[in-house]
């Protein structure tokens, strides 16, 4: 039997919290315990936003927390061909669609039909979902407004999508971190409407370049934290159209600020450079994660 394979999978747009320090601290106790394979994967594929000096950083906070990573690292930035293949394989079974609406336009058509009194439906993350008024574009109108050179974003075809399988999609979910016992989840992709698979600025988007990659570097245990539970039915989903191999997953617990809101780049007193310039050690700040 081959080992399993976990991942810590940063985004370098921004210092580690005691949060990531949390997920990356369980995804080293969890391989431990099944004498399973520890990968780190640098996911910058938002290029305006990450940066060399935060994934020096994130790797810097890493070592000195004590935990090692296997090398080569991979770094999505350097992989967008292959993302690029997904999409043209979504594209060529007519599974997305270009999506020509504008921020203002959604904003726009969202307040003209709450007007009427009815709310709009809105993702897990709070976005509202994406009304699709091009959906059904001809393709002859979908050319001349890509040659005109209207900005758009490839959209997810969530319906279509959902009525070409042939099985309801669910997941594998950890019930604690000693992995004694799992539960089966019912996805439900729905509650993300049609989301952005790709742009033209960045030929990909989360949700593609994570489900190709955990494919690609054999990834059996996604755990990572809750924030991520709800991704989870979405990428399901495009395992599923992609042919793609399922992992079993943990979403753990979030830390949560003294506000009681969960950490963000942007607070820097919880950030672990600033925990460690106040003079924590490795030891305490795992205390302080109950390791
Ligand atoms: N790169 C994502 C983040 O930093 C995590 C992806 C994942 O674990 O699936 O939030």
């Amino acid at each position: 039997m081959t080992a399993p394979v976990f991942r810590f999978a940063p985004s370098p747009n921004g210092e580690l919290h005691l949060g990531h320090a949390l997920s990356a601290l369980t995804n080293q106790d969890m391989a431990a315990r099944v004498g399973g394979r520890l990968l780190l994967r640098i996911e910058d594929i938002d290029v305006t936003r990450c940066t060399p000096e935060f994934e020096a950083a994130i790797r810097s906070d890493l070592a000195w927390l004590g935990i090692a990573f296997e090398e080569p690292v991979r770094r999505q930035s350097e992989h967008f061909a292959l993302y690029e293949q997904a999409l043209e394989q979504l594209k060529a079974d007519e599974l997305v669609y270009p999506a020509f609406m504008s921020r203002g336009d959604i904003r726009a058509a969202i307040i003209a039909h709450e007007a009427s009194g009815q709310s709009w439906p809105r993702d897990p993350d709070g976005a509202p979902l994406y009304p699709g008024a091009d959906k059904h574009l001809s393709a002859r109108e979908r050319r001349r407004r890509i040659d005109a050179g209207t900005p758009f974003a490839w959209r997810l075809d969530t319906a279509q999508a959902l009525s070409r399988l042939q099985a309801p999609l669910s997941w594998r979910e950890w019930t604690s971190e000693d992995m004694a016992t799992t539960t089966e989840i019912a996805a439900d992709p729905r509650q993300w409407g049609d989301v952005v698979i790709a742009r033209r600025e960045i030929p990909t988007s989360y949700h593609v370049s994570v489900v190709v990659d955990d494919a690609l570097q054999g990834i059996s245990h996604v755990v990572r934290g809750k924030d991520l539970y709800f991704a989870t039915s979405l990428q399901r989903l495009l395992q599923q159209l992609l042919g793609l191999a399922q992992p079993s997953y943990f979403h753990h617990r979030l830390v949560l600020g003294p506000d009681g809101r969960k950490l963000s780049k942007s607070q820097r007193d919880t950030g672990l450079a600033a925990l460690r310039q106040a003079g924590e050690t490795p030891a305490t700040v795992k205390a302080m994660l109950g390791f």
